[in-house]
């Protein structure tokens, strides 16, 4: 018996000199970082002595140990004693000294004599501000298309639309046509025809033009090509609308080989029952996402509710598709690619939120949803809504966001932040399997509400 004690307390004493009384500091990834921003947080968990000051403040402790403990950055190198009464650890973080910003001033240029330019790649956006970030594309371009270029700034090159109106593209996405004389386009003729999924319309153009395919209200598109002759055409442009039976559910426009513009619109299918959706676990293989106070990948927790919406949803009649079923690397372009080819009618990303340095002291609380196109606003606005509510977190909210995943697929697209793993309470929640079960729950009382209410409560902005 005494033997058994003694070889009790020798298993004690190793483990204790390994580091029991250790805390995991899971962010900054390391000591000696450099963070460019005033502030920035310790995330982590100390699961045996239960308390923790960060140079001598006390930190607040979840009951599962996780903590989020938010600090000042001064210029130069920053030093942290982090010390639970049994351990202690330093931690050195560099602010860079205030950098002296030496960017030429930009200016707009208007050229004296225009350039014919045409665009040198596919999907090329056509920009409303001469900015690559945020919600800004009007269309995205395919190869080979003319375009006026009437003057620039900085990256970007000012074209112009029809007689009056202008829009922005990149000059790398660009390159000098060898068209001596810029020639408007004409409609030699229009014809339309459906399949089963979509209702198609055909442009027969003798030229390449520029267009803009959008969404005018809620149950419908616009259509406008440019550059077209003034002479035919009210101030060169050709206008067309197309009413949409039902939300609008996807689209899309393209030049196909004879040159034809085709405008491909979804048609709307009104229930879950054989609705084929893809999931989509952000993240995985080498790419893990936020870490959670707890050392969790979002990975993980993405795949893992993934994999419970995809039995859910499956039992109740949709045909799913996961991008990833396992923990694998995927692009951002194959997630999309999967899914256009897949011909889906629902894209639903799942992901779990962080905040960057500089919004340390920012709430780090809730569920949001975001989307890219309109149609998409109501059903991030109902999957945030009542995800929410079903799993008890703050409702952030439907936000636009301009993420490859729900800026290039056909149908309804939608990025989900469940939670935050880096807030102690909402990460210890997400890692559980039972609360899991919960959010796909949440996600899939979302979707039935999009499809079972009308479009009125759209309109009134409830
Ligand atoms: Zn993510």
């Amino acid at each position: 018996m005494f033997r058994i004690i003694l070889i009790f307390l020798f298993v004690i004493f190793v483990n204790m000199s390994e580091g029991v009384f250790a805390f995991d500091i899971v962010y900054p990834k390391k000591d000696n970082v450099t963070i460019n921003a005033d502030k920035t947080f310790f995330i982590g968990n100390e699961q045996i002595c239960k308390s923790l000051k960060i140079n001598g403040q006390p930190v607040i402790l979840h009951q599962s140990g996780g903590f989020k403990h938010t600090v000042h950055l001064d210029y130069g190198v920053n030093s942290f004693v982090i010390d639970n009464g049994a351990d202690k650890k330093v931690y050195k973080i560099v602010r860079p000294a205030k950098s002296v910003k030496t960017a030429k001033e930009r200016k707009f240029i208007h050229y004296g004599s225009e350039k014919i330019i045409k665009t040198s790649s596919q999907n090329v956006p056509l920009r409303s501000s001469p900015v690559d970030a945020g919600l800004n594309r009007l269309q995205h371009l395919q190869k080979d298309i003319e375009l006026v270029a009437i003057g620039e700034y900085g990256d970007f090159y000012k074209v112009r639309l029809g007689r009056d109106d202008t829009a922005w593209i990149s000059k790398s996405n660009t390159q000098i046509s060898d068209s001596k004389e810029f020639v408007l386009g004409v409609i030699k003729s229009t014809s339309s025809y459906e399949d089963d999924d979509f209702r198609y319309y055909k442009f027969t153009v003798d030229k390449k033009v520029p267009y803009v395919l959008s969404e005018s209200g809620l149950n419908g598109y616009n259509l406008v090509l440019y550059n077209m002759s003034d002479e035919l055409y009210n101030f060169g442009k050709y206008e067309f609308n197309i009413s949409q039976k039902g939300k609008n559910f996807g689209y899309s426009a393209y030049y196909n080989d004879e040159n034809e513009l085709i405008v491909k619109i979804r048609k709307y299918k009104s229930s879950l029952k054989g609705l084929k959706i893809v999931i989509d676990p952000g993240h995985g293989g080498s790419e893990r996402g936020a870490i959670g106070c707890l050392c969790d990948a979002e990975k993980d927790v993405n795949l893992a509710i993934a994999l419970k919406l995809r039995n859910k949803l499956q039992k109740l009649g949709a045909e799913v598709l996961l991008t990833r079923a396992d923990d694998k690397y995927l692009g951002l372009q194959e997630r999309v690619n999967f899914t256009n080819e897949n011909n889906a009618q629902m894209f639903v990303s799942i992901h779990n939120n962080a905040l960057a340095d500089s919004q340390a002291d920012k709430e780090a609380k809730g569920t949001e949803v975001y989307y890219f196109y309109s149609q998409s606003r109501y059903l991030a606005k109902v999957i945030s809504k009542m995800l929410s509510s079903e799993i008890g977190f703050n409702n952030r909210g439907a936000k636009g966001g301009s993420f490859a995943v729900i800026r290039n697929s056909e149908c309804p697209a939608v990025l989900i932040e469940v939670g935050f793993m880096i807030d102690p309470d909402e990460n210890s929640k997400l890692i559980n399997s039972d609360f899991q079960e919960k959010i796909a729950d949440g996600i899939i009382k979302g979707i039935e509400k999009y499809f079972k209410e009308v479009d009125m409560e759209i309109i009134l902005g409830k």
